[in-house]
């Protein structure tokens, strides 16, 4: 058995996890990591693992690796948190280092849509695969590729897998990351409620209006799912919209892989075939039938757990890589 532990880092939440390499979880911890200052958090981060460790009847020299999760942007190569953007006293915090020395056991750092890819690759959705992608869709749109068997990080920036920021439409809506056209800048969630607030005043007979109660501020995309179940036409035509979008991305990264799945994190799970089936049906214009033929679209396995799962994911994954025997 191998004994990992995985630290995942959110701009909300901060949660420990003490796992094996089959995905059985021996402990966990949460608090919250809301306008945290690091300088109390790494501390609380090496107590509370010892704690884990100690309740679970083992020691820290059992665990064979540590795996930190955390968004970008941040120095992955180095293990640095620069920016992260929810977080504003953690700057430049060099986590990876810290860990390894004061849990004295070999750790790494990842970006978190790589992680949830891995989760997947262990103990969800995408086990037994050799080539998926996975892809986070909630506020914003990230994504994890996992091809002919490895992660892929791609070169010197080690940005491989950004899917939610491919240009889908030559100077088209404004994305957050300072781009026109983005794939999440017309299927993420804050994109889309963006996009509501922008266009209700033109829609006053929509079911919208009555949802939010009259405060665009409201909008989301748990307003815009009730209003399309109840066929509103602006909600509809938005809906129908954001399915060829997510088509049209899906066509690209089904050309590019190849992949045997597309693993589809939170909107597509919570919302279920309302969601996935109009992108089914549109992607034929946009991929090859033999590749297509050839990829599953499913729903995330782990669903909500897949944080608890994300670092001893990347600690299991670096061991594979660093040829441990596991
Ligand atoms: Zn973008």
């Amino acid at each position: 058995m191998t004994i990992l532990l995985g630290f995942d880092i959110g701009g909300t939440k901060l949660g420990i996890g003490l796992g094996t390499e089959k995905g059985e979880l021996l402990g966990c911890s949460r608090r919250d990591n809301r306008n945290t200052d690091p300088a109390e958090v790494l501390p609380w981060m090496v107590s509370e693992s010892r704690r884990l460790v100690g309740e679970a009847g083992l020691n820290m020299t059992d665990v064979a690796a540590f795996g930190i999760s955390a968004p970008f942007p941040a120095d992955a190569a180095r293990g640095i948190m620069t920016k992260p953007t929810n977080n504003p006293l953690w700057r430049d915090v060099a986590i990876l280092d810290y860990l390894k020395k004061e849990l004295a056991i070999p750790g790494c750092f990842e970006n978190d849509a790589n992680c949830g890819a891995l989760a997947e690759w262990f103990f969800g959705a995408g086990r037994n695969c050799s080539d998926f992608i996975y892809l986070t869709l909630s506020t914003g749109i990230g994504g994890g590729i996992i091809s002919s068997g490895r992660l892929i990080r791609g070169g010197k920036a080690l940005s491989a897998g950004e899917l939610g920021h491919i240009c889908i439409e030559l100077g088209g809506r404004q994305c957050s990351c300072g781009m026109r056209g983005c794939y999440e800048a017309y299927c993420g969630g804050v994109a889309m409620a963006h996009r509501m607030q922008e266009e209700i005043a033109g829609h006053p007979d929509s079911l919208l209006n009555e949802i939010c109660g009259g405060d665009p501020a409201k909008l989301d995309m748990i307003a815009l799912e009730k209003a399309r179940r109840a066929n509103d036409p602006y909600a509809v035509a938005l809906w129908e919209e954001m399915s060829l979008r997510h088509a049209q991305a899906f066509g690209i990264f089904i050309q590019a892989f190849n992949p045997q799945k597309l693993v589809l994190g939170t909107l597509a799970w919570a919302i279920g075939d309302l969601y996935t089936d109009p992108i089914k049906a549109k992607l034929a214009e946009f991929c090859w039938k033999e590749p297509m033929d050839a990829c599953e679209i499913v729903s995330s396995e782990l669903r909500r757990d897949i944080a608890s799962y994300a670092g001893i994911a990347a600690a299991l994954n670096f061991l594979r890589e660093s040829g441990a025997k596991i």
